[in-house]
């Protein structure tokens, strides 16, 4: 670590540090050991990190690097760290970046050869996809929603058929229309989980379908306060006859009305695109059922 208005020609290092995101002591060893050293902590609320920094003693100066003044103070920051001076990036709770400030002074920084390190620690995304029990291995992050309902309806359309598991943050008061538009957009049955509280005394997850999640959230307005994480499962591709639109089985009705279901899923295939096996195998469940 270098000392406080050190000047030499080997740049600093810009720290980016996560703090917690409710529970105090989520934050890392490594984290309180850096916040410690450093000679100035950028944080997006100075007031809001002081009590952060008050709680464990740390004294280091802290300077604004919100979203506003980011772009602007960044050489502010970047003139420290070419001095040779190490400085700490915070938000306001969890990792910084993620649907916080940061991205232009870490641009900033790693753009003038500046040493960018991350020290990792809690995230609501993360800790929430970490106890949903939905897929985990693939998903995606689509941070806030639009906060009128056609803008949020659109957005939700185009993941629709994304089949990776989806993540939002969302804000209490929006909560219920939220996951209203999402039943509306996804369907009923669509497994979701609202993570909210995570790590504080009203964490809440449940998981639920769609459907009831929102009906669970509209009956009880204490699941419409505080921090909040929507999961929502990935899309499934179909199987059988709900593969099959309305028209090809029109189509196939038809032709089973005239030929034998052999020629008649081999025709229906041809007309409509739709693979023969999958028109077949509908012809013989619509034969079990006449
Ligand atoms: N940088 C933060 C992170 O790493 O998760 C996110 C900051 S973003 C401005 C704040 C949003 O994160 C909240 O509106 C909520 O959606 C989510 N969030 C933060 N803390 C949370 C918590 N304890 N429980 C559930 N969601 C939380």
């Amino acid at each position: 670590m270098t000392t406080p208005g050190a000047s030499n020609s080997t740049p600093g290092t810009l720290y980016v540090v996560a703090t917690p995101i409710g529970n105090l002591d989520d934050i890392s060893a490594r984290a309180l050991k850096v916040l410690g050293d450093v000679a100035l902590i950028a944080a997006e609320d100075t007031r809001h990190s002081a009590r952060l920094m008050q709680h464990f003693g740390i004294a280091t100066p802290l300077a604004a690097c919100h979203e506003h003044n980011e772009r602007d103070q960044g050489g502010r920051f970047l003139a420290r760290l070419l001095a040779g001076e190490d400085v700490a990036l915070i938000s306001d709770a969890g990792t910084p970046l993620i649907s916080d400030p940061g991205y232009h002074l870490v641009r900033q920084a790693r753009a003038a050869g500046v040493a960018v390190v991350p020290v990792p620690g809690a995230c609501a995304l993360i800790a929430a996809l970490s106890a949903a029990g939905l897929p985990s291995d693939r998903f995606i992050f689509e941070g806030f929603l639009p906060a009128k309902t056609a803008g949020r309806r659109a957005r939700l359309e185009q993941v629709k058929e994304e089949p990776r598991t989806l993540i939002f943050y969302e804000a209490p008061h929006r909560i219920l229309e939220c996951l209203e538009d999402m039943q509306a957009v996804f369907g009923d049955e669509r497994p979701a989980l609202l993570a909210r509280e995570i790590s504080k005394t009203f964490e809440t997850l449940k998981g639920l379908p769609l459907a009831e999640l929102r009906a669970w959230v509209a009956a009880d307005s204490n699941q419409q306060r505080g921090e909040c994480v929507v999961l929502v499962a990935g899309w499934q591709a179909p199987e059988g006859e709900a593969a099959i639109s309305a028209e090809a089985l029109r189509v196939l009705d038809l032709l089973l009305g005239e030929l034998p279901l052999k020629r008649a899923a081999a025709l229906a295939a041809e007309i409509t695109g739709v693979r023969k096996n999958l028109l077949y195998q509908a012809a013989l469940e619509r034969q079990k059922d006449a």
